[in-house]
């Protein structure tokens, strides 16, 4: 329950015509808010992390949805985006994969930013729609040697096993399992969380929450690398210790933007969208809810993970 949207093109102009599927990419960049030249950022393709957010055009807000002037995936009225911002959705990619497609490619620029090698073990941490999608991208666009997920509930451990992890193990399990695993030895210190010698080279944080950040910092590898995924709370105080000790980089991964894949330039959304047959990306949405429903639908969303649901819709047609 994001801000995910499948749409058709209402006023055709700019290369689109009326009635074509399209989603939207929800970054505001410098394009959609017509300034002229475009900030480094947006010039590099890298328009997520535009500068201009609250410049230009359109009121401020980093993406579609968050914006007063262009609506939301949530709203009853018709949602204003820039032809920049869209995407062709072809005939062969069903609408139910095609509203996916956002979060899928989210987890395409993840898995780019910090990406494992053959040698390397990658740890997701989480496996709601976020990690499940990470597996997906780590599985068909890296290397990665082993990829080991952490997820907490039945379908979420069918899907990881699925999607392409190696092996997944449960929350309580990670100072146990987990460790055993990655061959690494657990001290208990006389202050804080479980002390871990090795880990994992690569870790993809798909929480957000204070806890798992910590642990993904004790659960890297001496020298490896911490992607935060997941949205991290507002007010966090972490504990640290470990990401000091072990030298461990933390990286943000926000949002998408043009990758480097292979040789290729090319963009999250482009890729997200070609591995979403293969990954059989439709079979991970639902249930549908009306707009009107949205207590059940955000009440859908809140328990996905003991509900087996992964990606939660609202569906405006009819
Ligand atoms: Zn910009």
């Amino acid at each position: 329950m994001g801000h995910e949207i499948l749409g058709e093109v209402v006023e055709g102009n700019s290369g689109f015509s009326a009635g074509e599927r399209v989603v939207v990419e929800p970054a505001l960049g410098c394009a959609a808010r017509g300034i002229e030249p475009p900030c480094p950022y947006c010039a590099s393709g890298h328009y997520a992390l535009c500068v201009n957010a609250a410049k230009g055009d359109i009121s401020p807000g980093i993406q579609t949805g968050f914006c007063g002037d262009t609506g939301g995936g949530w709203s009853e009225g018709t949602l204003v985006a820039h032809p920049s911002q869209l995407h062709r959705v072809p005939d062969e990619v069903p609408d139910e994969a095609a509203v996916a497609i956002e979060p899928l490619a989210c987890a395409v620029h993840a898995a780019l930013k910090v990406t494992p090698g053959p040698d390397e073990t990658a740890l997701v941490i989480g496996a709601g729609s976020v990690g499940l999608f990470v597996v997906a991208a780590l599985r068909q666009l890296t290397d990665a040697g082993r990829i080991i997920c952490v997820a907490k509930h039945e379908r979420q451990r069918e899907e990881a096993l699925r999607l392409g992890a190696d092996e997944v193990v449960h929350p309580r399990e990670i100072y146990g399992e987990l460790t055993k695993a990655l061959g690494a030895e657990v001290y208990a210190p006389e202050l804080g969380k479980p002390v871990v010698m090795g880990g994992a080279e690569k870790v993809f944080e798909c929480v957000g929450a204070q806890g798992t950040i910590e642990d993904a910092t004790r659960l890297c590898a001496p020298g490896g690398e911490v992607a935060l995924v997941g949205m991290p709370g507002a007010r966090s105080c972490l504990d640290l210790t470990a990401l000091w000790h072990k030298e461990v980089r933390l990286a943000g991964a926000y949002a998408y933007g043009v990758e480097e894949y292979r040789g290729e330039k090319v963009k999250s959304f482009e890729l997200a969208m070609r591995i979403s047959p293969e990954i059989k990306l439709a079979t991970l949405v639902g249930p549908r809810f009306r707009l009107r429903q949205y207590r059940e639908a955000i009440a859908a969303a809140r328990s996905s993970g003991r509900n087996g649901h992964v990606k939660v819709v609202f569906d405006h047609r009819g």
